[in-house]
């Protein structure tokens, strides 16, 4: 508003405030200045960008500073991304300058000077590679350092900075050399990372929709603005071509542009190979792996409308396009969707609000579908539409479940008298080594999947039963084994395998647990011919390692891929026929009330990765737990059957989808500070619903967190639960803006948490 001379706006600063500002708009800069365009004003003593939200009224009485510069020609942030941004920080009690600078590429977001010029680095890189151990133990028969080299090369997913492997394996420059001389690696200068998916080819989608898919893709253009839609697909239904058909209908309107969006670039490959086979250039993909100068070029690509389809992950959302026609979520039920920090929106969410806004259409897609998604659907906020049959004629594959609890009963009751136990039996059963090696000999591929990541999930004395933790966490420690030692897999703290118990000084101490590097030695050893590859964490620290190892397995080169929940994401291998669960228990005892969901998610997508060919497949699931609803249902294929009985243990106590719950944590580096500061708050929060009569508000807690500890702070919390949305939005705001907590201490406010750990 423009009150005599004072033209006024009101500015959000990347700052942890729930307020904004007001400056003046000094003659000589054009006005008015536009909502969603970045203003160069002085904050704090220094120059910063803001965002402008629009006009604002002059304060009385006060003499505002003035705006320095108007950095863009047009707003950074249109209109639909502004009215996005607002909700964000409304509903997940976010500030909002912190929301609007999440929405920006960095190099926009700050008025710090631009990234730093390249570097190069000298790398080394696996040429000659050795996927079975038999052809290890021959090519490293006697050459120890090079073995280790190798093994710890390829744990970083085949390449890594040649210093850093040096110091890692303790060597002489002379053993990478020598190893150079064989042709087992190389040694290059790289300037940075390449992006793969610039130069890879695109894989054209099937030619024909089947009837089912057309009835979905006809459903889903005939939806008004604003619609969303439910796509219950099975896995290898053929999704993925309902959405490349609803992105071609949608981009053949004038000036329309489209958004989709997927757990993890670098997991799903194939999925965005498919987008680019069928829209080529018009993609632009948005991964974790750009710099921030290619990330600005493709922010400025999308938003000159050079190219109409933003695919990415969870921020893609945020992709500059006008005239969005219509958001895909992929996976929608993913947690990954939900940032962990502020602000800490869900993407799916997110994409509804900003589709609204767009006037575009909205499809979420999952085999298995959240809680969340099925609810919106049976309350008729979202169609909910099926693809029951798998595309190209394949079927489901049948699934058989293996006791452990049974196999190694029967191990030790047929062994011979004397003969030691052998600890093989409850990794890999005898049903799953048959069916291993009948993979093998006809030349087909098979997937292990296990949740666990490391080699023992952690090291216990025999003699105290004393088990290793982390000094910074309450949470055992790992046993790696490539490069040895303990790892908190929280905070990333490493120590030595101990030679005693730091307990009571016996040597009896042992890993003990199931991880990932195990069951690779373990298969290893009882297929020692065999090519395989692991794909965890701790083999894909290398940018590129994820699609690197991936393209192998496309490509032939890998009899068995080993994995943690990386394997279970839409990877679409025809020649996969095999999928073992090596333990399906893993995620299911956790203290969290979505531990089932996940559990039975995870299955059912990994069980979806088999028999997507003509071949056919078969599922073999290890479990303690045959009878656990997650368990059975998932075995069964049954997804309403799964969804029943959940809905029904979410009424009472009653967990989302039936009210809305925020968690609010309360972190300090003093055990007994932290838990008086989030006493404190909860008494507040609930003097407050008392004296203002809000009905339905239920308080659960404080509590210490299940994991009370990470990384040296001490945590506790409690839950806000109400079946009132809009009533948490504005309790949760008030907690975030005005508890009052020790110096020291932090209060986090996760609305809509996808975890409670
Ligand atoms: P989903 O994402 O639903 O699990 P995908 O989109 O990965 O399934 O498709 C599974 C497989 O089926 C892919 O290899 C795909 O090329 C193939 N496919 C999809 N639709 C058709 C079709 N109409 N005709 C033939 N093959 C198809
Ligand atoms: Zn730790």
């Amino acid at each position: 508003m423009t009150v005599g001379s004072a033209r006024c706006i009101e500015v959000a600063l990347p700052a942890p405030l729930f307020r904004t500002f007001t400056y003046v708009v000094p003659e000589g800069i054009a006005w008015p200045v536009a909502p969603g365009t970045r203003v160069l004003v002085p904050f704090r003593n220094r120059p910063e960008i803001g965002i402008c939200l629009g006009e604002a009224e002059p304060p009385v009485g006060i003499t505002l500073k003035a705006v320095q510069a108007v950095v863009d020609s047009e707003p950074s942030l249109p209109a639909p991304l502004l009215h996005t941004a607002r909700w964000i920080a409304d509903w997940y009690a976010a500030p909002i300058g912190l929301t609007l600078r999440a929405m920006l590429p960095t190099a926009l977001a700050s008025a710090a000077t631009p990234a730093p010029a390249p570097r190069t680095t000298r790398v080394v890189r696996i040429v000659q590679e050795l996927p079975s151990l038999l052809q290890r133990e021959q090519t490293f028969a006697r050459a120890k350092q090079q073995r280790a080299v190798y093994d710890l090369l390829e744990a970083q997913g085949g390449t890594a900075p040649l210093e850093a492997l040096r110091q890692q394996a303790g060597c002489s420059p002379g053993v990478i050399v020598a190893m150079v001389k064989r042709g087992l690696v190389e040694v290059r200068d790289e300037v940075r990372p390449r992006d793969p998916f610039a130069d890879r080819a695109g894989v054209a989608p099937p030619p024909h929709p089947s009837p089912a898919q057309r009835d979905a893709i006809d459903a889903i253009i005939a939806g008004a603005p604003g619609d969303t839609f439910l796509l219950h697909g099975i896995t290898g239904s053929g999704k993925t071509l309902v959405y490349i058909e609803v992105l071609r209908a949608v981009l053949r309107q004038p000036g329309r542009t489209a958004i989709v969006l997927v757990p993890e670039i670098a997991l799903t490959s194939q999925t965005v190979d498919r987008f680019r086979g069928a829209f080529g250039d018009d993609v632009a993909v948005l991964h974790s792996g750009l710099s921030d100068g290619e990330r600005l070029d493709a922010w400025l690509a999308l938003r000159r409308g050079e190219r109409r389809i933003a695919v990415g992950a969870r921020s893609a959302l945020f992709a500059p396009l006008s005239n969005v026609g219509v958001v895909i979520v992929d996976e929608e039920h993913e947690g990954s969707y939900k940032q962990s920090e502020t602000p800490r929106y869900h993407a799916r969410e997110a994409a509804i609000v900003r589709a609204r806004a767009e006037g575009a259409l909205v499809v979420l897609g999952s085999a298995t579908p959240s809680l969340e998604s099925w609810e919106r659907a049976a309350r008729g906020h979202a169609v909910h539409l099926t693809l029951p049959e798998r595309a190209g004629g394949a079927v489901l594959p049948p699934v058989q479940v293996v006791d452990l609890r049974e196999a190694v009963r029967d191990a030790l009751a047929q062994r011979a008298p004397g003969a030691p136990w052998d600890p093989v039996t409850g990794i890999l059963t005898r049903p799953l080594v048959s069916a291993l090696a009948e993979r093998l000999d006809r030349g087909e591929q098979s997937l292990l999947q296990l949740n666990r990541r490391g080699y023992a999930a952690y090291v216990q004395c025999h003699a105290c039963g004393h088990v290793e933790t982390c000094p910074n966490c309450s949470i055992s420690l790992t046993y790696h084994r490539i490069p040895e030692g303990l790892v908190c897999h929280y905070c990333q703290h490493q120590a030595d395998m101990p030679s005693h118990c730091t307990a009571c000084s016996t040597t009896t101490i042992r890993p003990r647990g199931l991880g990932t590097q195990q069951v690779e030695r373990v298969v290893a050893e009882r297929f020692p011919s065999a090519r395989i590859a692991r794909m965890d964490v701790d083999t894909t620290t290398g940018k590129w390692a994820h699609t690197q190892i991936l393209d192998r397995v496309g490509r032939g080169e890998v009899d068995i891929l080993l994995g943690t929940q990386m394997i279970a994401k839409g990877l679409d291998f025809p020649n996969v026929t095999l999928v073992g669960v090596i333990d399906a228990d893993t995620g299911l005892n956790l203290p969290d009330f979505r531990a089932a969901e996940r559990t039975f998610q995870l299955l059912s997508q990994v069980a979806g990765r088999a028999g997507r060919g003509p071949k056919g497949g078969e599922v073999l699931v290890q479990t303690r737990s045959p009878d656990h609803y997650a368990v059975r249902h998932a075995l069964a294929h049954d997804v309403d059957g799964f969804v029943r009985e959940e809905l029904s243990m979410r009424r009472l106590p009653a967990y989302p989808p039936f009210v809305s719950l925020a968690n609010v944590v309360v972190s300090g580096a003093d055990q007994k500070g932290t838990a008086q500061a989030c006493i404190a708050v909860a008494t507040w929060v609930e003097a407050l619903v008392r004296a203002k009569s809000l009905r339905g508000v239920v308080l659960v807690g404080p509590a210490p967190c299940p994991i009370d500890r990470i990384k040296e702070r001490w945590r506790w919390h409690f839950l806000i639960k109400t079946s009132q949305p809009s009533l948490l939005s504005r309790l949760a705001r008030y907690v975030a803006e005005r508890a009052t907590v020790p110096h020291g201490v932090r209060l986090v406010v996760d609305r809509d948490p996808v975890a409670l750990l």
